[in-house]
C-alpha cells in the first residue's frame, strides 16, 4: 500500500466501500464523479485513472471537492450518495499525478466563468500524453551481462477485465506500480537489448579488448548504464573500430542510457546584455519577488522599444536560477517566430512553444515537458495556461491588454485575468508588460494592489516617433482615392531615403460594402446581419461574421442591372491598389490574417521586410503587435476614426492602444520615426491623447468616466447571450430571462434583453441581457440561481460571459 499525502480517498464507515471522486473531461453538470476504489488500490489527488462511463471506459482525474474556493464561488454541495451503487475505479494509469495547483485553477475558471469542470479540464486533458513521450535514446556500450532496470512492469490480466474490450478502449497500459513513475522520463526498453549469442571459444580476447570490459564493467559498478562510443574510446585510448568488432564478435552489446531530455535547458549566461541603468532598475525591482517566490503583480509599462523584452528575460533568468518554471503568455502566435529566435539570442536554446498550430505529437511532448519539468520555459497562447506546469515560478503577460487575450469560444475567459490565478495558487510572480496598459490594470495599481515599474525611454539612439494629425477636411484626398496628398508625399521622401512604409487600416480584403447603384442594393450575408465584404484577391465576396463565402457577382442580385454595383470604402486591398497607382515601382506586401495564413509564411514576410526587400507595407491589426522592423520609420494611419464610431464603451480605449502600438513601430533604431494619422474628427479625446502620446492622462479620465458609472472594472458585470434556430424562440427566451431576473435586488442593475447589433449571426437569432453590481458582489451565484428558474430546454441556448469586453 502507498502513502498518500493528501487523503482522495473518503473513508466513510470501515466496513463499507470506500469512495473517490473522480473529474471526466466532458461538459457534464456537477463537480465529479463519485467511484468505489478496488481493495488493494491506493490513490493520491490528481491520479489519472480509467473509470467506466456508461458502457465505456474514460481517463478521469482523482478530484478534491473544491473546498478552496471563495464561498460564493463555491458549488453547490452534491447530494448524498448511495455508495453501495458505485462502480468501481478500474485502474490507476502509470503518469505523474495532476499537480495541484492545476487542479484548482482548473476550479477556478470553471467556478468563474460558470462553466461545467470537465469542459476546462477538457482543455487541459486533451494534449496529455497516451503513454510516455519518448526523445531520442542515448545509445551506450554496455558488458553482455547487463539487463538494464525495467521501467514499470504492466498489468498482467488486465485484457481480461470485463471493461478493457469495449468499443472505445482506453489508450492507455494499464499499471498499478505508482512506484514506476519514474518510467515517464525513461526511454523504453528497446529490441537491440537482446544479447548475442557468444559465438564460441574461439573469440579472442586481445589486451585492447581487455582493456575496453573493464572499463566498461567499471562504469556499470558506479552506477552507469553504459558508456557511449566517443566516452569509451576515449577512456581506452582504443579506435572506435576496436569496439565495433567486440560488437560484432558478441562480447558487448549495444542499450539504451537515459535518454536525452526532452527540451533543453536553457543557458543563463548564453547572452546577457548590458543593461541601461533604467533597465537594471526594472529588472531588480522584478526579481525581489522571484527570489523570495511570492505572488504579486508587476507592471512593466514602457513605450515600444524600451527594452521590455530584455527587462524581462532578465527575471526569466532568475526564476530558472530557482530551479522553477516559467511561463510566456504572447497575444498572438504570429509573433513568436520573432520572439524565439530573441529567446535563442538570449539563453542559447528554443523554448517550449504552444499554440493552436501544432500536431498533437507536439502538444504531448510540451505537457509531458511541463509535468516532468523538463520544460523549463514555456511561450505560448492563452490555454497554455492549462498546461501541468510541476513548479511554476514566474508568469509574463506580454502586451497584456490586448483583447486576443480574451476568449469567447468554449467558456469564455480573459487569459490575463486568469494568469493572475494561475501564478496565485502557485505562489508564483507576474509581470504584466505593456506599453498602454489596460484600464483594468491601472485600476489596480491606483487601488495599491499591483506594483508599477516604469521604462522611461527607448533603448539606445532611437527615439519615440514624431506624431502628426492630418485633418482630412483640410486636406481630402482626391476624388476615389482614400491617401491625403500630405501623406503620399511624406511617403515618396521617405521611400527616396531607403526608408520603409507603413500604412494601417483594421479592415481586411477590398471593400466593406458592395451597393448597386440602380436600385440601391447591399450585398449581405445570407446567415449573419452583417455585409458581405469584397476581396480581390483572391477575388470573392466573405462574410467577416461566419466566413461564408461567393463568387463576386457582376449583376444585382435585387434588379439584375449588369455591371453597377459600386465597392463602397476601403479595405486594405482597395489601398494597396491607391498605392500602386501611385508608386508603380514599389514594392508592395500586405499582413493581414489572409496573407499570414502560417508561421512560415509570417517568418517568410517578416523576414522579406527586415532584410529591406519591401517598400511599403500595408496591413490590419496583424501588424501592430509587436514587430521590429529596422527600416521602417513613416506610419500612415489611413483611418483613426474607425473603431471609434459604435456605442461600445470601451472603444476609445481599444482604439488608443491599437494605433499606439501601430505608431510605435516607426523609427525603432537610428532614424527619428514619423507617424502621421488621417482624422476626420482630430479634436475627439481619443485621437488627442494618441497625437500626444499621453496616454496615462487618458487612462485617468476614462477612469473617472467608469468610476461615476460602476463600469468594469470598478464594478462586475456578466452578460447572458441568447442564441435560437427563430426569432420567435429567442424573444421567448428572453422573456423567460426578463421574467425571472434578480429584480427585487437594489444593488444590481439589469439591462435588456436587447438585440445586439449583430442580430443574427451564423443563422441564431441573438438577444442579450447584461446584469451589473458594485466590486463587492459576486454575480456568479446570482445568475446561477436566475438560471434554475428558467425552463431546462431554455437554458441550453444562453451563453454565459463573464467580464464581457464590450458593454
Ligand atoms: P520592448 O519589448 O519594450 O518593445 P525590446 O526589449 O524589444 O523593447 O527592445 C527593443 C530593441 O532594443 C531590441 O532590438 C532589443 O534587443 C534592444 N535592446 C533593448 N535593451 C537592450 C540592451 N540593454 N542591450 C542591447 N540591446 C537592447
Ligand atoms: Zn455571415
Amino acid at each position: 500500500p502507498l502513502a498518500t499525502s493528501s487523503p482522495a480517498v473518503t473513508d466513510t464507515n470501515a466496513r463499507q466501500k470506500k469512495t473517490v471522486l473522480i473529474a471526466l473531461p466532458y461538459p457534464l453538470p456537477g463537480w465529479g464523479f463519485h467511484y468505489s476504489l478496488p481493495q488493494g488500490m491506493a490513490l493520491r489527488p490528481g491520479d489519472i485513472v480509467h473509470v467506466p462511463l456508461g458502457k465505456r471506459v474514460e481517463t478521469g482525474i482523482v478530484w478534491e471537492e473544491p473546498t478552496h474556493l471563495p464561498a460564493p464561488l463555491r458549488p453547490p454541495a452534491a447530494p448524498p450518495l448511495n455508495p453501495a451503487r458505485l462502480r468501481p475505479v478500474i485502474a490507476c494509469l502509470p503518469l505523474p499525478p495532476l499537480p495541484q495547483t492545476l487542479r484548482q485553477f482548473i476550479d477556478w475558471v470553471a467556478a468563474y466563468t460558470l462553466s461545467p469542470l470537465g469542459l476546462v479540464l477538457a482543455t487541459s486533458l486533451r494534449a496529455m500524453p497516451a503513454k510516455p513521450v519518448m526523445e531520442k535514446a542515448n545509445w551506450l556500450w554496455q558488458p553482455l551481462s547487463f539487463t538494464p532496470p525495467t521501467p514499470f512492469s504492466p498489468l498482467a490480466n488486465m485484457d481480461k477485465h470485463p471493461l478493457a474490450k469495449t468499443d472505445k478502449p482506453g489508450p492507455f497500459e494499464y499499471s498499478q506500480h505508482h512506484s514506476a513513475y519514474p518510467s515517464f522520463t525513461q526511454p523504453e526498453p528497446s529490441p537491440n537489448l537482446q544479447p548475442a549469442k557468444l559465438s564460441g571459444p574461439s573469440v579472442r580476447i586481445t589486451p585492447q579488448r581487455s582493456k575496453i570490459l573493464q572499463c566498461l564493467t567499471q562504469a556499470i559498478e558506479e552506477g552507469k548504464t553504459g558508456l557511449s562510443t566517443a566516452e569509451l574510446a576515449e577512456q581506452t585510448q582504443t579506435n572506435p573500430t576496436v569496439i565495433k568488432a567486440m560488437s560484432k564478435a558478441g562480447l558487448i552489446k549495444q542499450g539504451a542510457g537515459p535518454a536525452a531530455p526532452l527540451f533543453s535547458p536553457p543557458d543563463l549566461t548564453y547572452n546577457v546584455p548590458t543593461l541601461s541603468e533604467h533597465q537594471a532598475k526594472a529588472a531588480e525591482a522584478l526579481s525581489v519577488p522571484i527570489r523570495q517566490n511570492i505572488f504579486c503583480v508587476t507592471l512593466l509599462e514602457g513605450v515600444t522599444g524600451s527594452g521590455k523584452t530584455e527587462v524581462y528575460f532578465q527575471a526569466m533568468a532568475e526564476a530558472l536560477a530557482q530551479n522553477r518554471q516559467v511561463l510566456v503568455l504572447l497575444p498572438e502566435i504570429a509573433l513568436s517566430a520573432q520572439w524565439i529566435s530573441r529567446f535563442q539570442h538570449r539563453f542559447g536554446v528554443t523554448p517550449a512553444v504552444w499554440h493552436s498550430d501544432m500536431t498533437p505529437k507536439q502538444r504531448r511532448k510540451v505537457w509531458q515537458g511541463c509535468i516532468t519539468h523538463q520544460a523549463k520555459v514555456v511561450v505560448g497562447a492563452r490555454s497554455a495556461l492549462f498546461l501541468p506546469f510541476a513548479t511554476l515560478g514566474l508568469v509574463v503577460v506580454d502586451e497584456e491588454h490586448e483583447t486576443t487575450f480574451k476568449q469567447e469560444e468554449g467558456f469564455s475567459y480573459n487569459a490575463r485575468d486568469m494568469a493572475i490565478i494561475r501564478a496565485q495558487l502557485s505562489q508564483a510572480p507576474v509581470i504584466l508588460a505593456s506599453a498602454t496598459p489596460s484600464l483594468e490594470t491601472y485600476a489596480n495599481i491606483q487601488a495599491g494592489k499591483y506594483r508599477h515599474v516604469l521604462l522611461p525611454n527607448r533603448h539606445g539612439h532611437a527615439t519615440t516617433p514624431q506624431i502628426k494629425l492630418l485633418d482630412m477636411r483640410q486636406h481630402p484626398p482626391l476624388r476615389g482615392m482614400f491617401l491625403s496628398p500630405l501623406l503620399t508625399e511624406a511617403m515618396a521622401e521617405t521611400m527616396d531615403k531607403n526608408q520603409q512604409v507603413m500604412l494601417f487600416l483594421n479592415r481586411r480584403g477590398y471593400a466593406p460594402l458592395t451597393l448597386c447603384r440602380s436600385c440601391g442594393h447591399r450585398l449581405q450575408c445570407p446567415h449573419c446581419t452583417a455585409w458581405l465584404v469584397a476581396h480581390h484577391n483572391p477575388p470573392r465576396l466573405i462574410c467577416h461574421q461566419c466566413d461564408h463565402q461567393e463568387p463576386l457577382p457582376s449583376v444585382c442580385p435585387a434588379c439584375g442591372a449588369d455591371h453597377n454595383l459600386a465597392p463602397i470604402g476601403p479595405g486594405i486591398e482597395r489601398i494597396a491598389e491607391e498605392v500602386h497607382t501611385l508608386f508603380p515601382q514599389k514594392r508592395v506586401t500586405i499582413m493581414a490574417s489572409d496573407t499570414l495564413t502560417s508561421p512560415q509564411k509570417t517568418s517568410q514576410i517578416v523576414e522579406q521586410i527586415t532584410a529591406g526587400q519591401k517598400d511599403i507595407i500595408i496591413g490590419t491589426q496583424s501588424v501592430a503587435k509587436g514587430w521590429h522592423f529596422p527600416h521602417l520609420t513613416l506610419v500612415g494611419i489611413v483611418d483613426a476614426d474607425l473603431s471609434l464610431a459604435g456605442g461600445d464603451l470601451r472603444a476609445g480605449e481599444h482604439t488608443l492602444q491599437l494605433l499606439h502600438q501601430v505608431a510605435g513601430r516607426a523609427g525603432r533604431e537610428q532614424v527619428q520615426g514619423h507617424v502621421l494619422i488621417q482624422s476626420y474628427m482630430p479634436e475627439h479625446p481619443v485621437i488627442q491623447a494618441l497625437a500626444k502620446g499621453d496616454f496615462t492622462a487618458f487612462l485617468r479620465q476614462e477612469s473617472k468616466i467608469r468610476q461615476a458609472g460602476f463600469w468594469p472594472p470598478y464594478g462586475r458585470m456578466i452578460a447572458l447571450i441568447i442564441t435560437a434556430e427563430t426569432e420567435q424562440k429567442a424573444e421567448l427566451i428572453a422573456l423567460q430571462l426578463a421574467k425571472t431576473a434578480p429584480h427585487h435586488r437594489t444593488d444590481l442593475q439589469i439591462l435588456g434583453p436587447s438585440t445586439p447589433v449583430l442580430a443574427i449571426l451564423r443563422d441564431q437569432h441573438r438577444r442579450r441581457m447584461l446584469i451589473r453590481a458594485p466590486k463587492t458582489i459576486f454575480l456568479q451565484p446570482i445568475i446561477q440561481h436566475w438560471l434554475s428558474l428558467i425552463p431546462k430546454e431554455s437554458q441550453k441556448h444562453i451563453d454565459i460571459d463573464v467580464d464581457p469586453y464590450s458593454f
